[in-house]
């Protein structure tokens, strides 16, 4: 194998810039590609990876591996337990299969950062050229202000992501030709593989990308109006696919591009492309601010706020009884499908860190921990605008009430109903906020904190930082 290409979070054929540079370099020259996947447990368990991404990896990785056999591109794995044991695993593969080049996607995390600088050291030293190739981005070459410094506040990031977008060539990349015959089926090891919701999130490439075509034919254009009701099923769901890159971005673009043509619409429109946006605007944060990979705010003052980080109300947060149905409601839905809807994910992660004012890091790890799309600068972006500690954050005096949200965004208590049975009898008004009677009846718990002095005390918190 005189190319390598080596596939982290991009686990697809279609579009994937490291796999079709490799595959035309390889043929241009008459040599081999093969593609390296590397499997490592403890490292992810310190990165509060959860089971349900490692089990939909695996998934992936399975099909994906299959269809390359079918291009007659072999695929092989590398199991170690942390990144430091990957310069020393590459090299030994490398010698053994011959390999002259390595190519990979640039991930944007710096211990990802920092496995690949080692493994790159490493390989040179063995006259091994190791090509790197730009994120996993829509746009992908750095949007800057005309003074040449990254955006921290996304409308006028948006804008000029809009006006580069229109200035490059869009259409995502094919898939690499077949190299001779197809591959008989290999033998590989998946006992790194955990259970997940592979009902609701099929391990399939294939299928990622006929859901992305249906949700654009049929409810991408009512997107703006649906997506806030946790129980309307109106936004795509794909995140899970995105994380791990099973769907590349551009292939959402192409399909926002095609389906708003033929309903002669300005794509530049689409609610939905400014949601790709903001995955753009996360990761380049990531990239230009490193610090946001080092349990760093991005807004240092912020650094002074003193927690309360209570350990009961951590637990009846995470295992859904705070005594706030839709939180509950929230929170339950994360433990056992492992996604949260957008419009919860900001109820919860308010509740969380203005509320009970517990430290947005114990709130991002646990997600983490939850999360089948767990995605490090898009829950960390997601977390400091909520804790209004980020970069283009929520203000600060902005609190979520909880119940007010369930009032408009779960009307008729239908969300809650799914996720917190024991309430499930209760009518439409007094569901977002039983009685102690009724919750006596139904055995759930009382609220474990006083909306509006908490309210009033995060507010307090955050002007006293004001005054420093
Ligand atoms: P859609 O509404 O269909 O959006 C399409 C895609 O755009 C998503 O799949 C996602 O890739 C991207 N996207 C949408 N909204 C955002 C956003 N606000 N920021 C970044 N990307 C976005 N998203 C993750 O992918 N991984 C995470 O770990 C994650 N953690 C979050 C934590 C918090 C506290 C908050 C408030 C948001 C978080 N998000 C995260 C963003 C958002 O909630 C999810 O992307 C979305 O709910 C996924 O559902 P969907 O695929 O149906 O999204």
């Amino acid at each position: 194998i005189e190319h390598l290409v080596w596939l982290r979070n991009d686990l697809r054929i279609l579009d994937n810039p490291a796999l079709h540079l490799a595959s035309i370099e390889a043929r241009a020259l008459k040599e081999k590609v093969g593609v390296i996947v590397t499997v490592t447990p403890t490292q992810w368990s310190e990165h509060n990876e959860s089971d349900a991404k490692i089990g939909l990896r695996a998934g992936l990785t399975k099909t994906l591996v299959k269809s390359l056999a079918t291009l007659g591109i072999p695929s092989h794995i590398i199991h170690v337990d942390t990144f430091k044991q990957l310069p020393d695993a590459m090299t030994e593969f490398c010698l053994e299969h011959d390999t002259k080049h390595l190519w990979f996607n640039h991930d944007l995390p710096i211990h990802e950062q920092q496995r690949d600088q080692a493994v790159c050291q490493k390989l040179q030293k063995h006259q091994i050229t190791t090509h790197i190739q730009p994120s996993d981005r829509i746009v992908p070459q750095a949007v800057f202000s005309q003074q040449g410094t990254p955006f921290k506040v996304f409308t006028p990031f948006f804008k000029r992501w809009l006006t580069l977008l229109a200035q490059q060539d869009i259409a995502p990349l094919p898939a690499p030709e077949p190299q001779g015959t197809p591959l008989p089926e290999s033998a590989l090891d998946y006992t790194w593989a955990k259970t997940f919701r592979d009902d609701l999130w099929p391990a399939d490439q294939d299928i990622a990308k006929q859901r992305l075509w249906l949700f654009c034919h049929h409810k991408e254009r009512h997107y703006s109006e649906h997506r806030d009701y946790p129980m309307q099923p109106a936004t795509s769901t794909l995140s899970p696919y995105l994380a791990l890159g099973a769907l590349g971005p551009r292939q959402c673009l192409e399909a926002i591009m095609y389906t708003c043509n033929q309903e002669d619409r300005d794509w530049r429109d689409s609610v939905w492309l400014k949601e790709l946006a903001w995955r753009d605007f996360y990761r380049q944060l990531m990239e230009h601010f490193p610090h946001l990979c080092m349990n760093q705010p991005f807004k240092a003052d912020t650094n002074l706020l003193r927690w309360r980080n209570n350990p009961d109300e951590f637990l009846a947060w995470c295992e859904g009884r705070t005594g706030f149905p839709i939180v509950d409601a929230a929170m339950r839905q994360l433990k056992q499908t492992g996604w949260m809807h957008n419009r919860l994910r900001m109820v919860t992660a308010s509740f969380f860190t203005k509320l009970l004012f517990a430290d947005w890091r114990k709130g991002e790890a646990y997600f983490m921990s939850q999360l089948i799309d767990g995605e490090f600068a898009a829950n960390n972006g997601g977390w400091q605008w909520s804790a209004s500690t980020g970069c283009d954050a929520a203000p600060y005096f902005r609190v979520f009430n909880p119940t007010r949200q369930s009032e408009t965004y779960d009307k008729n208590g239908e969300f809650i109903k799914r996720f917190v049975p024991e309430l499930a009898h209760l009518d439409a008004k007094s569901i977002h906020n039983p009685s102690s009677e009724q919750r006596i009846q139904c055995d759930y718990p009382e609220p474990i904190i006083d909306y509006k002095p908490a309210r009033q005390a995060a507010i307090a918190a955050f002007d006293e930082l004001k005054g420093l």
